[in-house]
């Protein structure tokens, strides 16, 4: 059975600090699953892991994985902002982006980050915009076809827009060594929230082969292999996590039967997980503030997909624990005998956290838990329909609670309206007295 990582009157102490909704994380499940992976992959004494940024942008939880040595794999300009705010810079940072701006590329050649290219002709364009190749650089992998694994886990490469073809990739090898490039990666992002142990060790053959010809056919110093994000985490309650530890020791076995044989064991390797890393480490809470009866029944509770978007725009599964009212009995133990759609108030039907859920009787007043919500939930967050999104509050190891974000409020929303020279918003004319000083009109043009 699925448990959130809070008691009922622990959440009930929280609730009364903290008004619903927001995002909980749990600081002793994020240390315990960082020190798990750094022991996984002990075995390569180069292994780094960038946590992915867009996974979950809070500087506060990025500073806890610092203290393991984590770097960032940043993608965006503001995610590099956010990792040279925490002064993680050089090559602490993996800048894996695609489509990418000049002002990105040109941030990330400033902060000393390891570039790694999406494609062939984002080369001569970073010289252009961004100055001299690094001597360390990176390129991604798109082997094209399809994906798959013994489980039936399967994707779709040669339909996604990320990565090179193989023989682009020598090209690009050829094109960045002549340019003054003297270390390289590579990278490759085949399947995402893979929820086995199988999906990095076949990756990892796949590029290590890869490797070991671009070495032999290019003579090109292979520095280390990026085998990115996708690890996946047990959304439902019938699905078995996966074992980090077993994931590092296929990756092992990979390793000493293709890089070591070739005179590669220098080869570090470097992961870019977001989901694996803080996924089951952060829950949305909630409050049921309204029930609806009409063909079926429906719970609607005060948070929305703007502070989780993933069950409205994939159809995702997150579980969903009701942990009843402040006051009653602990509902997380009774049987699930009613089915409800659980809701949102966005004016969009596919503002629903979960559809004909079984969970146990549940009434106005109680509250939920929506579970793994530590990576792609708050990050994922928007404003439809004017909808705020939620704070987020980190639960200490030591069970107290710390603020990390607050909650957005009507001026954040209308913040972007400040347009005039003095700083000020249309709404906060609109609703400021009407003194001459106060109602300056050089948004809309009268004149
Ligand atoms: C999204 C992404 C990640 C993180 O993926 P997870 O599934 O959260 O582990 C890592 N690297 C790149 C380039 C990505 O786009």
């Amino acid at each position: 059975m699925k448990q959130p990582f809070v008691s009922k009157d622990q959440l009930a102490a929280i609730v009364r600090r903290y008004p619903t909704p927001f995002h909980l994380y749990d600081e002793a499940g994020i240390r315990k699953n960082v020190e798990a992976v750094l022991d996984a992959f002990s075995w390569n004494p180069g292994f780094k892991e960038y946590f992915a940024v867009k996974a979950n942008p809070n500087p506060s939880l990025i500073a806890i994985l610092r203290e393991y040595g984590c770097g960032c794999d940043c993608s965006s300009l503001t995610e590099l902002m956010i990792a040279r705010a925490l002064d993680i810079t050089g090559h602490n940072i993996m800048f894996s982006s695609n489509d990418t701006p000049a002002e990105d590329f040109r941030l990330a050649r400033e902060l000393g980050a390891i570039i790694n290219f999406d494609d062939i002709s984002h080369i001569p364009f970073f010289e252009q915009v961004a100055g001299p190749i690094p001597e360390t650089v990176s390129c991604r992998f798109n082997p094209g076809g399809l994906f798959k694994l013994a489980n039936g886990i399967m994707d779709n490469p040669g339909d996604s827009k990320y990565g090179m073809t193989e023989e682009q990739l020598f090209e690009a090898f050829r094109m960045l060594s002549e340019r003054g490039a003297k270390h390289f990666g590579i990278h490759a992002f085949l399947a995402s929230n893979t929820v086995t142990d199988d999906y990095y060790p076949a990756l990892a053959r796949i590029l290590f082969e890869l490797a070991v010809r671009l070495t032999r056919e290019t003579g090109a110093h292979i520095a280390f292999v990026n085998l990115s994000g996708g690890v996946g985490i047990p959304y439902r309650p019938e699905e078995r996590a996966n074992n980090i530890g077993a994931i590092g020791d296929g990756v092992r076995r990979a390793f000493e039967e293709i890089l070591v044989p070739a005179g590669m064991d220098d080869v570090a390797l470097a992961c870019e997980m977001g989901r694996f890393m803080l996924g089951p480490y952060g829950c949305l809470v909630t409050r049921v503030i309204h029930e609806k009866q009409i063909y079926k029944d429906y719970l609607g509770v005060d948070a929305n997909a703007c502070d989780l978007i993933r069950p409205a725009m994939y159809g995702a599964y997150h579980h969903i624990t009701v942990m009843g009212s402040e006051e009653g009995p602990d509902k997380s133990q009774m049987p699930a005998t009613h089915t409800y759609d659980v809701t949102g108030n966005l004016c969009e039907n596919n503002d629903k956290f979960a559809v004909d859920r079984m969970l146990p009787e549940t009434a106005v007043g109680d509250l939920l838990v929506i579970h793994d919500t530590g990576a792609h939930g708050y990050s994922m967050g928007y404003n439809y329909n004017g909808r705020l999104r939620s704070a987020e509050v980190l639960l200490r190891m030591d069970g107290s609670t710390e603020l990390i974000r607050r909650a957005e409020t009507p001026r954040d929303y209308f913040a972007t309206l400040e347009v005039t020279a003095e700083g000020r918003s249309v709404i906060a004319q609109a609703s400021a007295p009407s003194s001459p000083a106060t109602t300056p009109c050089s948004v809309t043009n009268h004149e």
